[in-house]
């Protein structure tokens, strides 16, 4: 794979004061939070000099000391002298460089911030030069200014952070918790340059020596061998985008978003939206409480964000926004190799029962096989040649007689080394969400028309949001028409739906769509999903056998079995060999 992280912008060797009007449009002043925030820094600047090993030292939580040593271009003495003053720089000129911006610093204040509440030393020699040079620094004011003898690149020692600020320094957590964050901050840097060595010592201690690698070697070296297993390359370029990295297989998730590292133009980025279109691409595998791990590298013209919105750059502004995520989710899907949600079997002959539609998919074989069992006659069939798969399931396999509803809320059959428990509500929402999504992508669907026409009145607030979804409902299958001012007569819904309440399912769609849930980046998703959920046979609703076992058949010829479009699970399976423990069968 190629190289996941931008090329190292070697900047300009000298530093200059930045003029009135450059600092006037610089973001808010960046503030040193804490040891973790000078760690981030000091490295940050160690990469714009070209750094290819850095070493970090840490002690007490990096309250008595922070050391951070790079191999870089270093510094004359005389930028040496400039460099701790405020707004100077060597890697932005003018504003117009701010829409340009490729290095990690621009904006000339850490040094400065940094000095002015701790003591500072830098030990420097510019490359190729015979001397290098020592300052030191103590509440901004110079106290040694002179020649030393030490090896090309930069030393900064920070010790005492805040020693004049016992206001700010009270805000500190304990050392364990201060070293913790300094070592997050240690991770995320080092994940975004494999390329770099890394040692990191705390209380004197080496905690960790990373060679120069690759992305793949480099997140097994920080978070363990284990880890590498289950990992997906990203390799993917549109529109002028470029994303790489790593992402975690579906079926590795974790508990935590700990383990996702997003990076633009080589700067860590926290950015939510962002996140939500990877967590959106892994199509509801990964469920509520669990999240894909990641380390992916977005690479973009520099032109087309603006990194200067946020005081710590974590923030940033895309140009277009839903480009960059639609571009995400398409990489992520392809890594995974997920097409579409919907595995569509057009062989299927119509004529399921109108309360359950969702037959004309193919049987997902290996979930429902894990299930249920063959009947005897069809032992023999071992493979599933096409026809028996798309044949009626129960030819197949049979769902056992013994099967009932629990509080009209849950479905329970026995299966074949235990016993599993439908949702009814959440297995319905999964068969029509997909049969809804088919519908929108593939053009009208049937309907079913009513016998009276129903009116439906839109008040003036849901105007333009009705207006937005209806086009989306009309291919769904509802027929809708105009019938003057905010006023619509429903005609007809999409067949399957169980005619009881067309009004309140179209309101209670309205209102779905409305909400701001960002889990739903794709218009098409969020409308199939405001369809499934509402127009899902709901808690209470009491169905007959042959619903329930028509209900389970569409459930597994659904893309997805497992969960509900909200990531909630269908079913879940209780082992005979768990009941045996609870009984104290051994
Ligand atoms: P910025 O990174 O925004 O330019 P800083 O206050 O972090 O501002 O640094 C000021 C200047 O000091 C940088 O522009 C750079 O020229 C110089 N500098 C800082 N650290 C190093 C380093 N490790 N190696 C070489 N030059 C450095
Ligand atoms: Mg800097």
């Amino acid at each position: 794979m190629a190289c996941p992280y931008p090329s190292v912008q070697i900047m300009p060797a000298f530093i200059h004061q930045l003029d009135d009007k450059v600092i006037s449009q610089i973001a808010a002043g960046e503030v040193i939070e804490g040891p973790f925030a000078v760690v981030k820094e000091l490295v940050e600047n160690s990469l714009d000099a070209g750094a290819l090993s850095i070493t970090i030292a840490v002690e007490a939580g990096g309250k008595n000391l922070i050391r951070i040593s790079d191999d870089g271009m270093g510094m004359s003495g005389e930028d040496l002298q400039l460099s701790c003053k405020r707004h100077t720089t060597s890697k932005i000129l003018t504003a117009a460089d701010l829409q340009n911006v490729a290095t990690l610093g621009f904006r000339g204040e850490a040094l400065a911030s940094i000095a002015s509440v701790a003591r500072l030393e830098i030990l420097t020699r510019q490359m190729g030069e015979l001397t290098g040079w020592r300052l030191f620094i103590e509440g901004t004011a110079e106290k040694d200014f002179s020649p030393a003898g030490c090896a090309e690149g930069t030393v900064i020692s920070i010790k005492d952070l805040f020693y004049n600020t016992p206001a700010r320094k009270k805000f500190l957590k304990s050392d364990i918790r201060e070293a913790d964050k300094c070592y997050s901050m240690f991770r995320a840097l080092a994940l975004s340059r494999p390329n770099v060595e890394w040692k990191y010592y705390q209380e004197d201690k080496l905690k960790i020596h990373l060679p120069r690698a690759g992305l793949w070697e480099r997140m097994g070296d920080i978070f363990g061998k284990q880890f590498m297993e289950g990992l997906e390359a990203v390799d993917y370029e549109e529109a002028g985008y470029r994303i790489s990295g790593f992402i975690s297989d579906k079926s590795h998730p974790r508990r935590t978003r700990e383990y996702q590292y997003l990076y633009l133009n080589g700067r860590r980025i926290a950015d939510r939206k962002l996140a939500y279109s990877v967590a959106g691409a892994y199509e509801n595998f990964v469920q509520p409480g669990s999240f894909p791990c990641y380390a992916l590298f977005l690479e973009i013209d520099p032109q087309k964000v603006d990194v200067n919105v946020h005081p710590a750059k974590a923030e940033v502004r895309f140009q277009r926004e839903n480009e960059v995520f639609a571009v995400v989710r398409s990489a992520v899907k392809s890594a995974l190799g997920v097409e579409s949600i919907v595995r569509f079997d057009s062989r299927r002959p119509a004529g399921f029962p109108p309360s359950f539609p969702g037959r004309q998919m193919a049987i997902s074989v290996a979930d429902y096989g894990a299930l249920f069992e063959k009947p005897p006659s069809d032992a023999a069939v071992v493979d599933f040649p096409a026809q028996t798969v798309n044949a009626p399931v129960s030819d197949v396999y049979t769902i056992p007689n013994v099967l009932f509803q629990l509080e009209n809320k849950y479905i329970v059959t026995q299966v074949k080394s235990g016993l599993a428990l439908f949702d009814q509500h959440a297995s319905h929402e999964r068969i029509l969400f997909e049969q809804a999504l088919n519908s929108l992508t593939s053009g009208k669907a049937a309907s079913q028309g009513l016998l009276l026409p129903l009116q439906l009145d839109i008040s003036v607030g849901e105007e333009e949001s009705f207006e937005e979804l209806l086009p989306q409902m009309l291919k769904l299958g509802f027929e809708i028409a105009s019938f003057g001012p905010r006023t619509y007569l429903i005609e007809a819904v999409p067949a399957g739906v169980k005619i009881s309440n067309e009004v309140r399912l179209i309101r209670e769609m309205l209102e779905f769509f409305r909400e701001n849930d960002e889990r739903w980046i794709d218009a098409a998703e969020k409308t199939a999903a405001a369809f499934a959920c509402k127009a899902a046979i709901k808690t209470g609703d009491v169905l007959s056998p042959e619903e329930m076992i028509t209900l389970i058949e569409g459930l597994f010829r659904t893309g997805t079995p497992h969960c509900c479009p909200h990531g909630r699970p269908t079913y879940i399976r209780i082992e005979i060999g768990e009941l045996d423990r609870r009984f104290g069968r051994g």
